[in-house]
């Protein structure tokens, strides 16, 4: 573990500069993220991990043979920041993207039986490019699905600066421009759960508008989905420590901080079992009820509003059979509690049979219910979606639960959400809660990390790596 030598030594490679320290808190995406960025702008990191593993909230762990995800994750072509880290810690190849978006979309709810539809984009421009995906789409009528680009219209002319977008519920909004409740669940709640982790009612205007904006309506290929092909452990923890080890971060896991503090020097130390670590610089990137723990006084104007922003969860339920019962990666589902299910075989490792998993998000009613319970509901239901199932046995059935998986994205959270920069010189804030504008997702945790590393590097008088993450100039 680093201490201080209170030196104001060169850096190797670096004459004359004074070496500089820095502590990130928490082996999240954030503060990965910013530990490679201040380690590459040649300050010497510490980074503090509480749990055995890097990752934070996108992790694997062993069951058995089994390589397990605590959760399905994916990100979208727009992810630019995450798409940077990926490269970063050269794992790109491992987390592809599709060549262009084609969701399968099935539903079992009409009594004319299952029926699967695609939402899908032609190589056409904005929007035109998810025209024909929609004129098409069978899950909605006709005048549903002319309301649903009229929406979609209106929805592109809203300025995401506009403040008073976070005030509203989406919900209300799809209402006053005419969709439908099918609508609702069929087209804008199927992506909008999986995305903001709440239906429409639950969600602030300005997160989804953000979602559908920069997903749907910016670039063609904004969307085209992307997921690790391997363990979100072989990236998050492995990868991330190679690039970590590389950059020169001193890692340390298993260490929880106790406390942080400033002396009249303002300079800062960090507590440790057993331990005090010595920084010009702290970048707190923990969840934020964690960072309200931490905080000293005086270092937010109102630190209790970290305490108001909520928490949803999402339950991943996992089942594996013995034969192949699914032949897509994954697909999106309607008339059933399934939301999306993904092919999670090769990833984990399985040798025979195959392994599905069960990403359901904003799953408040069933986050506790016995597994028993969950098992009964959705066994039937995958029999339902998936006939090869029946008369296949399952082998292993089991759920993750992540009761705090995600902020809840409730209107008006958005001014909760706290800016990098605090009102104490050289305490930094990052995490996917953080204000970025988007919603908790690894992209939003990365966007954290470089904001973090920007704000201290500047205070630092250094200046930033030059492949670093660039945000876009606002349009
Ligand atoms: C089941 C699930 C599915 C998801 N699906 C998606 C998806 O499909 N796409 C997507 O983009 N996002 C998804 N997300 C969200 C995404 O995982 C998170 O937004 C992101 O990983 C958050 O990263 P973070 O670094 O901000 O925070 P965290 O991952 O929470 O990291 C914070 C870290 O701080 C550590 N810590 C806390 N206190 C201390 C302390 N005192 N000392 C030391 N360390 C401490 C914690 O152990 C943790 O590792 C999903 C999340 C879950 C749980």
């Amino acid at each position: 573990m680093t201490d201080d030598t209170g030196s104001d030594e060169p850096l190797a490679g670096m004459p004359g500069r004074p070496a500089r320290d820095a502590v990130v808190i928490g082996g999240g995406l954030a503060g990965i993220t910013a530990a490679l960025a201040l380690a590459d702008a040649g300050i010497r990191v510490t980074l503090i991990e509480g749990r055995p593993r890097l990752g934070g909230l996108a992790f694997s762990f062993q069951r058995g043979e089994l390589t397990v995800d605590n959760g399905q994750h994916v990100y979208l072509r727009c992810c630019t920041a995450y798409r940077w880290f990926l490269d970063r810690i050269e794992g790109t190849a491992l987390a592809p993207l599709q060549d262009r978006l084609d969701v399968p979309v099935l539903d079992i709810g009409k009594p004319e039986g299952r029926r699967l539809g695609r939402l899908r984009r032609d190589p056409l421009p904005v929007p035109l490019h998810l025209g024909r995906s929609l004129a098409t789409y069978p899950h909605l009528s006709l005048a549903e699905r002319a309301k649903v680009g009229r929406a979609a219209l209106a929805l592109k002319g809203l300025d995401l600066a506009d403040p008073t977008l976070d005030t509203q519920d989406f919900g209300s909004w799809l209402a006053a421009h005419g969709q439908s409740a099918r609508a609702v669940e069929a087209l804008w709640d199927l992506v909008g759960v999986a995305t903001l982790n709440a239906v429409a009612g639950d969600a602030s205007l300005g997160l989804a508008a953000m979602v559908f904006k920069t997903g749907l309506l910016s670039d063609p290929g904004a969307a085209d989905i992307g997921w690790a092909h391997v363990p979100l452990g072989e990236l998050h923890d492995r990868l991330a420590r190679k690039a970590l080890d590389s950059a020169g971060v001193r890692t340390e896991v298993r260490t929880r901080v106790t406390s942080i503090s400033t002396d009249e020097n303002g300079r800062w130390s960090v507590q440790v079992p057993g331990e005090t670590l010595q920084a010009d610089a702290v970048v707190l990137a923990v969840p934020q009820r964690e960072a309200h723990e931490l905080l000293p006084d005086g270092a937010l104007d109102h630190p209790d509003q970290l305490l108001d922003i909520g928490t949803a969860p999402i339950l991943n339920v996992h089942v594996v059979y013995d034969r192949k019962v699914l032949s897509r990666p994954f697909f999106a589902a309607l008339g059933t509690p399934v939301q999306w299910v993904f092919d999670r075989t090769a990833a984990s490792g399985l040798r025979e049979g195959q392994y599905l998993a069960l990403s359901q998000s904003a799953a408040h009613d069933e986050i506790d219910a016995p597994v028993a319970t969950l098992r009964e509901r959705y066994l039937p239901e995958l029999e339902r979606l998936l006939p090869a199932t029946r008369g296949a046995e399952v082998k292993d059935f089991f759920v993750t639960r992540e009761r705090t998986a995600t902020f809840a994205p409730t209107p008006g959270v958005g001014r909760l959400r706290p800016g990098a920069r605090t009102k104490a010189p050289g305490l930094y804030l990052a995490g996917a809660w953080t204000a970025t504008g988007w919603p908790a997702t690894m992209e939003s945790a990365v966007r954290s990390g470089v904001s973090a590393a920007d704000a201290a590097l500047s205070a630092l008088g250094r200046s930033r790596p030059s492949d670093l993450f660039e945000f876009e100039e606002a349009a």
